[in-house]
């Protein structure tokens, strides 16, 4: 066989489906939900600090685990709102988005043979990761809310059979991505348990701390007892800022292994933007009421979203977190959820993201499809003109 190939690991895995579905939307002039990225502004505080840092000529190497003042904001806020102490030294380091968090990370604390915990539907760069650090995922089911369940639950006997002596950790995703599930205080202390029973690590990505719905409360696992000391939590500017393409994010971690993240997260990328990362500690300083008005903000476009998907013949699960939303699709009778896709953006001129894209057994998803609100109202408004032209049929009767 030819060496001019891609590595085993890098064939294992495709490109990722959200940003193919935008460049699909893009194409043909679609109106956008499928990648979670806002289309308004970013807080003008937060862009100006970003400029003045730049005239201010804060333009070389940061130091690699982060600038101070950004590596003490995340420090401070997180025991200010959780009541953990963090110490910035020990504890936090700064890399390239929460994306190069969760890969460094898993680089730096998985060896071969390892297994890691994972709840499907699951954000679609949990896939990889693993596959690029080596470790072997066990899934547990998040199955939809249906009778007397409002929100997506795992069976508890499901998440206990996943853990064994090769765990070496659980990636937990809370507020969710894509279901918008708020993880409860006693289902963290159930995972908690596990982690606990069997010596190992939580992974926690809470990039959508602040975006939080109808009064939930979001509980980091890192503050569950017993759970500081085992427990990574990631984090990062790009949802709560709206500057996904600044390329901020970070990690608290345990100071035990801090420097093993610090060491990949060195030869993966140097360091996180300068400029940004000074950006990045004016931001964590804005004052509460611009995280209760920016969660507020979001409960209205996710109000207006599901009024629109619905009337539209989607049926949709009400998320109480993150800016997504999760929709069975069974009544437009398309083949399945890839199909179904193509032509929302191609005829309809709607983009979201197939569902299968987010499991490891793509026929899972086939029913589902994910829309994202973290959008405009006008940009709403013209999906919801748009998706006046859907029509559902009789399953299976479509013709294709
Ligand atoms: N984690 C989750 C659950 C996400 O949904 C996303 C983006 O959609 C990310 C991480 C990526 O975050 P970042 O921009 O900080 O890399």
């Amino acid at each position: 066989m030819s060496k001019l190939t891609g590595s085993r690991k890098a064939l294992q895995f495709t490109e990722s489906v959200i940003r193919e579905m935008t460049r699909l939307s893009d194409a043909h002039n679609a109106v956008n939900l499928s990648q979670g990225f806002p289309d308004f502004a970013a807080p003008q505080a937060v862009k100006d600090a970003a400029c003045e840092a730049i005239n201010a000529d804060d333009n070389q190497y940061a130091v690699t685990w982060g600038q101070r003042p950004l590596r003490e904001a995340v420090a401070r806020e997180f025991t200010r709102r959780y009541g953990v102490e963090v110490i910035a030294d020990q504890q936090v380091t700064v890399c390239c988005g929460s994306t190069e968090a969760m890969m460094s990370t898993m680089m730096a604390i998985i060896d071969p043979g390892d297994e890691v915990v994972v709840f499907e539907p699951f954000y679609e760069n949990y896939g990889p990761d693993a596959i690029l650090s080596g470790a072997t995922p066990r899934y547990v089911t998040l199955h939809p809310p249906s009778g007397s369940k409002t929100t997506w639950t795992f069976d508890p006997d499901e998440l206990a059979a996943a853990f064994n002596e090769k765990t070496k950790a659980i990636i937990l995703n809370t507020p969710n991505n894509p279901t918008g599930k708020v993880f409860t205080r006693d289902e963290l202390e159930a995972i908690a348990a596990l982690c606990r029973k069997w010596d190992a690590m939580a992974i926690s990505d809470e990039i959508y701390e602040h975006i939080i719905y109808d009064g939930q409360q979001h509980v980091p696992i890192a503050t569950i007892p017993g759970m500081a000391d085992r427990t990574i939590t990631i984090n990062g500017l790009s949802k709560t800022y709206s500057v996904t393409g600044w390329r901020v994010g970070w990690t608290i971690s345990p100071a035990s292994v801090t420097g093993a993240i610090r060491k990949v997260h060195d030869f993966l990328t140097v360091g996180a933007p300068a400029p940004l990362q000074a950006a990045g500690a004016v931001a964590l300083g804005l004052p509460d009421d611009y995280y209760t008005k920016m969660a507020a903000g979001y409960q209205r476009r996710r109000d207006m979203l599901l009024d629109i998907l619905e009337r539209h013949h989607f049926t949709c699960y009400k998320p109480l977190g993150a800016y997504y939303i999760m929709t069975d699709i069974s009544s437009f009778g398309f083949r399945d959820d890839v199909e179904f896709v193509r032509y929302l953006i191609k005829d309809i001129g709607v983009a979201g993201v197939p569902g299968s894209s987010f499991y490891k057994d793509p026929s899972k998803g086939r029913t589902q499809l994910r829309f994202c609100f973290c959008k405009k109202d006008s940009t709403l408004t013209a999906a919801d003109e748009r998706l006046a032209k859907l029509v559902p049929v009789i399953a299976g009767s479509r013709p294709h």
